[in-house]
């Protein structure tokens, strides 16, 4: 484990994942590693402490892939099932917890959650087999390790969903996994980064989301050194289009890591 905190990228695909199915196409065809793009999610660790942002249907799959053995807190950045329905499979990580691990989300995620997972209450009663979490809302910076989470709300199907500032001891990284735009009050939380991860869906607009084209003048806007594309489907193909993008623009794909 580093001893810097690390950022890793879990998930950089859309809702329906990179390959999708039924689709044709040479992306989802031809199975680049690069475009094999699971549900989004977002890995943060320093020397004590792994948290994760969101824990979409590949959350198993991402978390035995990916190596990730213990866990210490999970972040919610809104209700979609591309973001919430792999949450089951924390409980892996709470069976040896004396206290419940921390969940935490904005009030109108943790009461959508509680509907989804009813019985996660139940970890009170011996012998049951669920995830030991307590919910708890997030409507403030919550500082754990070398992390300082801060939500803001962003434009994104007409729910509460949310972008994350990520604060450690040497940078400033913005997340929005999920946006249809980013607002004067989100961009001013954006201002002075080192790291920018934002969604690109796909090229043909979408009411709920960023087209590449949408993104990239958001992150010319942003101005970060550094900035990183994900929640992508398969219009792109990161050996043809990530060589094109501009200067400091990336593509992400599953399994790359940042310092952070
Ligand atoms: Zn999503
Ligand atoms: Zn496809
Ligand atoms: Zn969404």
């Amino acid at each position: 484990m580093s001893a810097r905190p690390l950022i890793r990228f879990l998930g950089t695909g859309w809702s329906h994942g990179v390959p999708m199915i039924a689709c044709d196409c040479e992306v989802c065809t031809q199975r680049h590693p690069k475009n094999i793009r699971r549900r989004p999610s977002l890995l943060l660790q320093d020397a004590r402490h792994t948290l994760v942002i969101d824990t979409g249907p590949d959350f198993r799959d991402q978390a035995l892939t990916f190596g990730i053995h213990s866990l210490d807190a999970v972040f919610m950045t809104h209700e979609h099932a591309d973001h919430v329905m792999g949450f089951d499979d924390v409980r892996r990580f709470t069976w040896a917890r004396e206290t419940p691990m921390p969940v935490y989300a904005d009030p109108h995620t943790l009461a959508r959650l509680k509907i989804v997972y009813p019985y996660v209450s139940a970890f009170r009663i011996p012998g049951k087999a669920v995830p030991k979490v307590g919910f708890l809302p997030w409507e403030a910076p919550v500082s754990l390790g070398d992390f300082r989470l801060t939500p803001f709300p962003v434009p994104h199907a007409d729910l509460p969903c949310h972008g994350v500032l990520i604060e450690t001891p040497g940078k400033r990284i913005g997340y929005v996994p999920d946006c249809s735009d980013l607002p004067a009050e989100a961009l001013e939380i954006l201002g002075d980064l080192d790291i920018m991860i934002l969604n690109a869906l796909r090229h043909k607009p979408h009411p709920a989301h960023l087209t590449l084209e949408s993104s990239l003048a958001l992150l010319h806007r942003i101005g970060a050194p550094a900035s990183y594309l994900t929640h992508m489907g398969c219009d792109f193909d990161y050996p043809a289009l990530n060589p094109t993008l501009p200067a400091g623009i990336s593509m992400a794909y599953d399994g790359l890591e940042i310092a952070g």
